[in-house]
């Protein structure tokens, strides 16, 4: 018996090694894509992909490398999977996981899927620019049929749209996922009319003056800082599309883009990525390319990017700290400005066609929407075709207007063409995780909106470190929010939080 478990041990580090070293090609790849889209001349895009393409197919072998298949069966049956520490059985059960659906993969699906959805992306952006839906149609055929093969490959005992979900909320099920939104619809419809019809109407012209652009990057930088981002293990840099990517476990990548006529677009794109960055900077560093220290979801991750988004930023107490810092940077600009009016100009809601200029009460519905298409297609209930009809039916019900044009419409989001199917709902469920989150934290420390007052954010990261950071993906994101929590998750502190603060902005 002793020699089993010595045998396990070493088999266990070397399953381990190589699970390192494939974290470590992966943050090889993560750089370069990085550097193409903050840094990289744009003349030097041919090569770029030469070089993306050599690492992903090395990433690809590493795995699949069929030792370490053998080596995590083998662990998966012997005494540690048992027995061993937390950490060690999750990750003999996780690495084991996903090296099967990667296996199960065939190679010829792999490669169709990588083509189709380059291919995809392009003619995406050729038919959003045309607003012409029989650009992309065939396209998004192929894919979705693509992606359906997947589906019923590496997770064969799962409906389709449950294998999809997986590769972006392992353990997630379309039903119970189905349950909750249809919830936080029949609450946010109604909410967003009265929001619409309300006599009062928060006015944000206060955020539509000049803020220059290089006292933004200063001022931003200081929230960032303040809320906890660590600039010696991270950085700051200008993108179009902004994202926040890790380089290794002492490199965390945040992004933004600036707009000198509109502060919230960097004051809270910052928030929102450095939410990401803190839950980076924040996972175990012992357990760096493992499980323990890797992210729970997207939607765990999005839950921690929202709440210091909307959360903290949207805050009065936060405006209490952060006002008279705006006003320091911005002194002309907010002369005759006070926090009251801040506060107040971030709380407009306004339904419009595109989900990212969305504000945060409507957001929701623009992702469920795209939630409920995107399983009928993958479950065969909906024609391709059909989705445009389909998809500006829903949007008037929900919205009480109808796109203009399919640009403004179902051509507006890069994911299905990029083969991201299934990714959508975890915008949704991080919205959801994040108030649940916020509450609990709340209840434990009720200091917390007095310190946030203060430009003191450390008991809400260090609640955050330890019940969401620190667990890493050893819990499914469900698990992770009840035990942090003590609660089932459920759309209830959404809705509570967006009717407490949006109302009163609104006059009700
Ligand atoms: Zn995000």
């Amino acid at each position: 018996m002793a020699d089993a478990v010595a045998t396990a041990e070493k088999s266990f580090a070397a399953a381990c090694d190589h699970a390192r070293r494939t974290a470590l090609l992966a943050s090889v790849e993560a750089l370069l894509g990085w550097d193409e889209r903050t840094m990289m001349p744009a003349a030097a895009g041919g090569y770029r992909a030469d070089q993306a393409a050599a690492l992903a197919a090395l990433v690809h072998r590493e795995r699949t490398d069929p030792v370490q298949g053998e080596r995590l069966a083998a662990l998966a049956a012997g005494p540690l999977a048992q027995a061993g520490s937390p950490e060690t059985q999750a990750t003999i059960r996780l690495l084991r996981h996903d090296f099967a659906k990667q296996a199960r993969l065939p190679a010829r699906l792999v490669e169709e899927l990588a083509r189709a959805c380059v291919e995809g992306q392009q003619a995406w952006a050729r038919a959003r620019a045309d607003a012409s839906w029989s650009m992309l149609e065939p396209w998004l055929r192929r894919i979705f049929s693509l992606k359906r093969e997947q589906a019923a490959c590496q997770l064969p005992d799962l409906d389709p749209y449950d294998s999809l979900m997986d590769d972006y909320e392992p353990g997630a099920r379309w039903a119970s996922v189905a349950e909750v939104f249809g919830r936080l619809r029949e609450g946010i419809v109604p909410l967003v009319r009265r929001c619409v019809e309300a006599r009062k109407r928060p006015d944000d012209a206060l955020l539509r003056r000049d803020y220059p652009v290089e006292v933004q990057r200063r001022f931003v930088q200081e929230v960032a800082a303040r809320i906890g981002f660590d600039f010696e293990r991270g950085r700051l840099d200008t993108t179009d599309h902004p994202f926040c990517s890790t380089a290794g476990p002492d490199d965390c990548r945040i992004t933004t883009r600036w707009d000198e006529r509109f502060l919230p677009t960097a004051l809270f794109g910052v928030m929102h990525e450095a939410g990401h960055g803190l839950y980076e900077q924040g996972l175990r560093r012992d357990w760096y390319g493992l499980p323990p220290g890797e992210a729970a979801s997207l939607g765990v991750h999005e839950s921690q990017s929202r709440l210091w988004e909307n959360l903290v930023g949207r805050a009065r107490d936060f405006w209490t700290w952060c006002f008279p810092r705006a006003r320091a940077a911005f002194p002309a600009t907010l002369a005759d400005a006070n926090a009251d009016a801040m506060h107040e100009a971030l709380l407009r809601v306004r339904p419009s066609c595109i989900r990212v200029e969305a504000d945060e009460v409507t957001y929701n519905l623009h992702i469920m929407l795209r939630f409920d298409l995107e399983r009928a297609v993958v479950q065969g209930e909906l024609d391709v075709g059909d989705l445009p009809a389909a998809w500006n039916d829903r949007f008037e019900a929900d919205f009480g207007i109808r796109p203009p044009n399919d640009a403004q419409g179902v051509l507006q989001d890069i994911h299905w063409s990029a083969g991201l199917i299934g990714y959508f709902p975890t915008y949704t469920l991080g919205n959801i995780f994040s108030a649940q989150l916020m509450r609990a934290a709340l209840d434990r420390h009720p200091g917390i909106p007095g310190e946030m007052a203060a430009g003191r954010f450390d008991t809400l990261l260090g609640w955050l470190r330890t019940e969401v950071h620190a667990v890493g993906r050893t819990l499914e994101s469900v698990p992770l929010v009840t035990r942090a929590t003590g609660q089932t998750v459920s759309e209830r502190w959404l809705l509570e939080s967006l009717e407490e603060r949006y109302g009163p902005a609104h006059g009700f």
